[in-house]
């Protein structure tokens, strides 16, 4: 197993991340990622419905706030995948070593008080806003429980 860096020591060290990992974190800001992928086919195959932020500006002509990452608009749902590095997670994310560098903590920083913003934004809008951390996606039991939960929440809202 790849050595873990930045694991304090009341947390469990698969909730942190590998070097690897983290440089792939800070290359990709937002990307479509495979775990990310991965919830929404598994939504898809239990029948929910959604438009990508791309799809969404396509059909309509204009984004949404914040850019959603799956739109689903017939619920009025929104959900966003946040990746730990970029948007602060507290479990993996916020760590001397990580954000040592003013630079790197200020622009977490602004990503977490827009990411606030925007959701308040569209809850004002009449969306309901569900996040989920990238961390809660990584691993395949962490995926299923997360499609799971995500599952319940969108079948509490009726079309
Ligand atoms: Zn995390």
């Amino acid at each position: 197993m790849a050595r873990m860096i930045g694991c304090q020591p009341m947390r469990s060290p698969r909730d942190c991340m590998t070097p690897a990992q983290r440089k792939k974190a800070m290359r990709s800001n937002r990307g479509r990622t495979g775990p990310e992928r991965a919830l929404a086919s598994l939504l898809w195959q239990e029948g929910f419905r959604y438009l990508t932020a791309e799809g969404y500006r396509r059909r309509y002509g204009r984004r949404l706030l914040g850019q959603p990452d799956l739109i689903f608009g017939r619920k009025r749902v929104v959900l966003f995948v946040d990746g730990c590095f970029w948007h602060g997670c507290p479990k993996c994310g916020k760590m001397p070593e990580d954000y040592g560098n003013a630079f790197w903590r200020q622009k977490v920083e602004t990503n977490v008080s827009r990411d606030e913003r925007i959701t308040v934004a569209l809850r004002r809008d009449g969306w309901k806003v569900i996040r989920v951390w990238e961390h809660d996606l990584r691993r395949k039991p962490d995926l299923e429980r997360t499609a799971h939960r995500v599952s319940r929440r969108l079948r509490r809202k009726a079309d």
